[in-house]
């Protein structure tokens, strides 16, 4: 039975139990297994993820383990390697086996976040309005606001600003236009814009007022609209490529930045 190449021990993973009335550890697979034939626990890798994402190669065995895939990717500037590059693996875990599994995502998303651990929370952010956890970002961004002074993070103004630079520099506004999340967009408006409070509709009013959550007197950072993504697309650029639901709010120049 092969081993993991970094901590020499079997490639099980022990389950924390909550059910006491288990005193055996249940032991599942966690064999992420490379192209070189290099086997790891998906963990013992990803501590890595720093120097893999830069050297792409096996940290046992240095051999090359990045290959293009023919189809389409996203270009990803955080990231030296070619586009349409990827880690193939092959990963056996409680729930089976994945074939030709890329963790090249992953591991970026890692070693970025090592690099940036403050972007955590804008990046649990960017979740929820893609989501359109409404309830979700008002709490984020309240734990935003009262996080310690010495915790890496970001504050609200921050968090609601934040451009992804692995999703192509897109703002929260941009993903819940793009994933047709109106009410997220309402509230982000709402929160970071100078659109006047009258221009909102009614329901959007009495739901931020329901949360209290104040309009800002005065902008202290750039209205959210004005953002735009590595393509140099604003959140309405996006909502006029979508139309549809968009139709309404485009026309009432909502998100328009300077209105
Ligand atoms: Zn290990
Ligand atoms: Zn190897």
């Amino acid at each position: 039975m092969a081993a993991c190449n970094i901590c020499e021990k079997p490639l099980t993973l022990e389950l924390d139990d909550d059910d006491d009335s288990n005193l055996e550890p249940q032991l599942v697979p966690d064999d992420l297994e490379v192209i070189c034939g290099c086997h790891y626990h998906w963990q013992c890798l990803f501590d890595q993820a720093t120097e893999l994402a830069i050297s792409l190669k096996c940290p046992s065995c240095d051999a090359d383990l990045a290959t293009n895939t023919a189809g389409p990717s996203a270009t990803n500037p955080f990231l030296q390697s070619a586009p349409g590059a990827a880690i193939l693996s092959r990963y056996t875990n409680e729930g089976g086996v994945q074939e030709n599994y890329d963790i090249l995502p992953e591991i970026t998303e890692e070693a970025y976040l090592k690099a940036n651990p403050e972007a955590r929370l804008a990046r649990a952010f960017h979740v929820m309005c893609s989501e359109g956890d409404v309830g979700g970002i008002v709490e984020l961004l309240s734990d935003a606001e009262q996080a310690e002074e010495d915790e890496p993070t970001m504050n609200p103004a921050q968090v609601i600003r934040y451009q992804d630079p692995l999703g192509d520099s897109k703002s929260g506004l941009h993903l819940a236009v793009e994933k047709g999340q109106e009410e997220v967009a309402w509230l982000l408006l709402w929160i970071a814009s100078t659109l006047p409070s009258d221009a909102f509709p009614r329901p959007a009013v009495q739901a931020a007022e329901a949360m209290g959550i104040q309009r800002p007197s005065s902008l202290a950072s750039e209205d959210i609209r004005a953002l735009a993504d590595n393509q140099g697309r604003t959140a309405e650029a996006i909502a006029a490529q979508m139309g549809g639901l968009w139709s309404a709010m485009l026309e009432s120049g909502a998100l328009h930045p300077g209105t």
